[in-house]
């Protein structure tokens, strides 16, 4: 990868949310000495009434946080669009005038029920957004990285459920098995143009993910009966790190990822998980 003398520009979806994973991307990013474009919806994800998304307010005070740590730049995009992902490296690379590194980071978790309860509509949405909002993202910023003929990265932020199955996850964890068959099919067909695509896997992290209404917290709570703030001592004990992960220990191991030192790294799902076993 050599972009010549410049930086290497970056953009990483689904990036505004305070104490986010994608911030802290985006952070970790800019730190590295990239330019970064962050991305979110613009407005209030139009299809589900538990959901609360990032809006424009979040964009922009993601921008003029991230902006004291180097040249960020913002642009609302949901990764369903066709339309919007690529209006989103096409203004990547009129600002930067090129693009290297895309994190496909952008997720939600709707519906998390039993299957013979789950809807269709949320069924639709998981998959949506986490393996059709992969593809759409990593096919334009293929295209522009083939285009540019100097190499690139694609990292997508996946997770343990992309591994093995998780009771009211069904959704969730198809959308993300999917991200990672996605992932080592793209690494074959983007290896002879030296551009890696590799996915973190992360165990639990504290993020808003979690605690949302209708999350994870709420429902696997209650199904066992006990508080949230039990349930979590009770996650706290599976993990011999004894810590959950914070979005910066997944922020590092993008930052590895997309580092000249990971170079020779394609098609792999690392696990950043402090050595966490989910069942
Ligand atoms: P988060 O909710 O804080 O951030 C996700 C962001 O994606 C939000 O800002 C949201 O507005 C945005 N988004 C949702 N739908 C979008 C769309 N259609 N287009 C563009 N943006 C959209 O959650 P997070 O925990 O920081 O999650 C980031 C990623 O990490 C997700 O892909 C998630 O699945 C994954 N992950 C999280 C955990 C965890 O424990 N928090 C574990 C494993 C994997």
């Amino acid at each position: 990868m050599s972009p010549g003398d410049g930086p290497r520009v970056a953009v990483v979806t689904g990036a505004a949310r305070a104490g986010s994973i994608g911030r802290a991307i985006a952070a970790r990013l800019l730190r590295d000495g990239l330019q970064v474009v962050i991305s979110d919806l613009g407005g209030p994800l139009d299809t589900h009434p538990d959901y609360e998304s990032a809006g424009a307010s979040d964009l922009r005070d993601a921008r003029d946080a991230l902006g004291a740590l180097g040249d960020v730049h913002a642009l609302p995009c949901d990764v369903r669009r066709a339309g919007d992902v690529q209006a989103l490296v096409d203004g990547a690379v009129e600002r930067f005038g090129r693009f290297d590194v895309l994190v496909n980071n952008a997720g939600l978790g709707v519906g998390l029920t039993p299957v013979v309860e789950l809807d269709e509509a949320d069924w639709r949405l998981n998959l949506d957004v986490m393996a059709t909002g992969v593809f759409l993202c990593s096919r334009a910023a293929a295209r522009q990285m083939i285009e540019q003929g100097d190499g690139g990265r694609i990292v997508t932020i996946a997770s343990q459920a992309a591994k093995t199955g998780l009771p009211l996850l069904s959704a969730y964890c198809a959308a993300k098995f999917a991200a990672l068959g996605f992932t080592q099919s793209l690494a074959h067909e983007l290896g002879p143009h030296a551009i890696t695509v590799n996915a973190v896997c992360p165990g639990t992290v504290d993020t808003p993910l979690l605690a949302v209404k209708g999350g994870v917290y709420e429902r696997y709570s209650a199904m066992a009966g006990i508080t949230e703030e039990q349930y979590r001592k009770r996650v706290l004990r599976t993990i011999p790190l004894g810590r959950m992960a914070t979005p910066d220990d997944i922020a590092q191991a993008v930052g590895f990822l997309v580092s000249p030192a990971a170079g020779y790294i394609t098609g792999e799902a690392i696990n950043v998980t402090g050595g966490q076993e989910m069942h």
